[in-house]
């Protein structure tokens, strides 16, 4: 059993500097509390555990603020993801058709970015919005992009996920960034498995503008 002073003094001079060794800290110092606690009643002498406590209390109060930190920064992070733009594929994909491309999916310019992925990934909501468009047909826009659905955000923007496997939100639905929309495919005009991703200035066909720049200035990397 070692000497309780000098675990004591171990433990201080481990002080952390970081917030997450506070707690760890804190830790430890509870258990030479409780060490010289039991030290105390087992030998009806030694040292005091009221000598460990002022500096647990503080240490634990130490802890306190740092879990207090931890939540403030959690709940930040969740209004942070609210406002902030994710790109539409969560899992491993490659970029194929870039924007502008006259690749092999498309007679005209390509008016999306395509993401390579097996039918049945996850596809979610770019950024929090009200889904304007769902559906068959493109959802309005034509069978070229298969399943499709258009979501309008706050800054006027609009996002367009197509080819979809299958469509799982309705038009009027409000969705939040990250929030699953449905499930990439292969409907459509479209050669391979994959989604297809436009950013527009309405909700229709045509008014597409780059959506790896556009998303680049959302400090969204693809
Ligand atoms: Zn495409």
């Amino acid at each position: 059993m070692p000497n309780t002073t000098t675990t004591l003094r171990a433990v201080q001079n481990l002080r952390p500097r970081s917030r997450a060794g506070v707690a760890i800290a804190a830790g430890l110092c509870a258990s030479v509390a409780v060490t010289g606690a039991s030290l105390a009643a087992g030998d009806g002498g030694g040292e005091s555990p009221k000598v460990f406590a002022p500096t647990a209390a503080t240490q634990l109060a130490d802890a306190t603020g740092a879990q207090a930190d931890a939540q403030r920064a959690a709940g930040e992070k969740a209004v942070d993801l609210e406002k902030s733009w994710v790109a539409p594929i969560e899992e491993d994909y490659a970029l194929t058709a870039t924007y502008g491309n006259s690749g092999d999916r498309w007679a005209s310019s390509h008016s999306g970015q395509d993401f390579a992925v097996d039918v049945g990934t996850p596809v979610n909501a770019a950024h929090s919005g009200t889904v304007v468009k769902a559906g068959g047909n493109g959802a309005g826009d034509g069978p070229a992009y298969g399943n499709a659905i258009v979501i309008k955000h706050d800054d006027n923007t609009y996002t367009q996920y197509a080819h979809l496997s299958e469509v799982g939100v309705e038009v009027g639905e409000e969705v939040s960034t990250n929030d699953e929309i449905g499930l990439s495919g292969n409907s459509g005009n479209s050669s391979g498995p994959h989604l297809h991703f436009e950013i527009r200035t309405s909700a229709d066909f045509g008014s597409a503008i780059d959506p790896v720049q556009f998303l680049g200035k959302q400090n969204v990397k693809l």
